[in-house]
Parts: structure tokens; C-alpha cells; sequence
């Protein structure tokens, strides 16, 4: 028997959680506004999503500036990425998103932004990933009680392949304290929530910005 969070409808479409729909669309649509005001989303890059009790991602529909984004840039997808309410097509990245959703369920939010610093660092970066350590921000990340720790962020190649991409991320997600990183193109981060995701992309975005300074002090 359906649960109440994804009856279907005449057409075919699952009957989304109103409630739930609209809470997951204003927070995507303050999310970006946000993420804007860093510069963490320039032109049309980056997208949002949040997950819905009946196993549906709320997610930004390709194209379009995130941090102008109102209730008809959000579509809802099924976990295999087919659109189940608004109009437009999902970006190639939702897999990234439905990915994330997939494999870990305590994430409710992801958040995928392009950066100065995240696109910088990683291309100036020939490692597979960054290390932070003794910074006091590491304790925005779950399970960190102290800035004396060190935590790893993944850098993975850049591929226009995203089904690819998701092969050669996937088995490293369990293992993901921070998000990952994407060599000259930008970070993905979740969360149990939006608060928390924001937290986190916050956090990381500084520690990114902080290791570019560093290496400009280096240099
Ligand atoms: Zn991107």
C-alpha cells in the first residue's frame, strides 16, 4: 500500500506531500540565494536538492540562476531520475545528487556549488585529495569535537560522463567526512538537512579559502 507521502494520481505521477513539497522548495530557493551571495553559484552553475518522504528528490531544474530561483525552478524526480512534477529536465549532475541519496541515508540535503577557491585549489591540487588540519571549522563537519584532528577531501577528475563519475565516487562515499571535490569545477556537500548542509558548505568553502591563502603566503 502507498504511504501518504507518494500516492498516485490519475496521471500516473506520484501524488507528492504538499507540505513537505513546499518546506523543500522554499529552502532550495533560500539555499541558492545564499549560495549566490558567496559567488558560489556564477551564471547558471550549481544545483540543490532536497530529498521528500516518499523517496523523491526536490531538485533544480537545469539552467537558470540559482540565486533567482522561485517554485517553478524546482522538479521533482523519481530515485531513477525521472521527473515526476513541474516542467523541465533535471541536469545531467541530479545522478551525483540521486547518487548521494542512494547511499546514504542520512543525507536529506545536497548542495553543489562552483567556487573560486574550490575550482582553483583543485586544479592547482595533483594529489586525489586535501588535507585539513588544526583548523577550529573542522568541527562543523559530524563526529568532529575537536580542531585537532585532520580530515581528507576527495578530489575526483573532472568528466563530462556523469554515470562515469558516479563509478569512480561511489566507493568512496561511505568514507566521506567533508563532500567531495571535482578538479576544475566545484564541491558537493549534504546533510540531514538544509541547515545543516549550508553549515557544512560554509565551512568547507572557508577551509578552501583558508588553503588558498596559505599556499599565496608560500608562494
Ligand atoms: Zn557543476
Amino acid at each position: 500500500m502507498p504511504d501518504a507521502g507518494s500516492r498516485a494520481t490519475g496521471d500516473g505521477r506520484p501524488d507528492l506531500d504538499r507540505v513537505a513539497w513546499d518546506r523543500a522548495v522554499g529552502e532550495i530557493i533560500r539555499a541558492g540565494q545564499r549560495m549566490d551571495r558567496h559567488g558560489w553559484v556564477p551564471g547558471t552553475a550549481g544545483n540543490l536538492s532536497h530529498r521528500l518522504p516518499g523517496g523523491e528528490v526536490a531538485l533544480t531544474r537545469s539552467g537558470g540562476h540559482k540565486g533567482f530561483l522561485d517554485p517553478g525552478s524546482v522538479i521533482a524526480v523519481d530515485p531513477d531520475g525521472h521527473v515526476v512534477r513541474g516542467a523541465g529536465r533535471p541536469s545531467a549532475e541530479a545522478l551525483l545528487h540521486l547518487q548521494i541519496y542512494a547511499e546514504l541515508p542520512q543525507a536529506n540535503a545536497v548542495l553543489h556549488g562552483h567556487s573560486v577557491p574550490a575550482t582553483v585549489l583543485s586544479m592547482a591540487t595533483e594529489t586525489a585529495a586535501l588535507e585539513f588540519a588544526g583548523f577550529e571549522l573542522l568541527k562543523v563537519f559530524e563526529g568532529q569535537q575537536s580542531h585537532a584532528t585532520t580530515l581528507t577531501l576527495p578530489i575526483l577528475d573532472n568528466d563530462q560522463d556523469i554515470a562515469r563519475l558516479c563509478t569512480r565516487v561511489g566507493p568512496l562515499l561511505p568514507g566521506m567526512t567533508m563532500g567531495y571535490l571535482i578538479r576544475g569545477h566545484g564541491v558537493y556537500v549534504w546533510g540531514p538537512c538544509m541547515e545543516t548542509a549550508l553549515a557544512r558548505l560554509e565551512g568547507l568553502e572557508f577551509l578552501l579559502a583558508c588553503a588558498l591563502e596559505q599556499r599565496r603566503l608560500r608562494a
